[in-house]
């Protein structure tokens, strides 16, 4: 998640708006703007569809990605949440 979306914030650069965000031509006002994400222009539709599989391809890989390390993670904080579990039973069974 975090290079996916580092890449998103990073696409705040002065002249995004100048040149196509897949083959780098530049962008004339007089032409039209392909925009995808409110923030990437493209020359032409080919252009913006080539960036949308693409970044289709990356989120899937990111969800592959994503769902081992987070099974990893789930893990980790399973056993910190057992732990906490068993302080709170045993507090509401002093409790109770
Ligand atoms: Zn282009």
């Amino acid at each position: 998640m975090n290079s996916y979306y580092a890449g998103y914030f990073d696409s705040d650069e002065p002249h995004f708006l100048e040149s196509c965000s897949l083959c780098r031509k530049t962008l004339s006002l007089n032409s039209d703007i392909f925009m995808y994400r409110g923030d990437m222009a493209f020359c032409s539709q080919e252009c913006r569809q080539e960036q949308i599989e693409s970044d289709e391809s990356k989120a899937k890989s990111w969800r592959e990605t994503s769902s081992s390390s987070r099974s990893s993670l789930r893990k980790q904080s399973d056993t910190k949440d057992s732990v906490a579990g068993k302080t709170v039973r045993t507090e509401t069974l002093v409790m109770a």
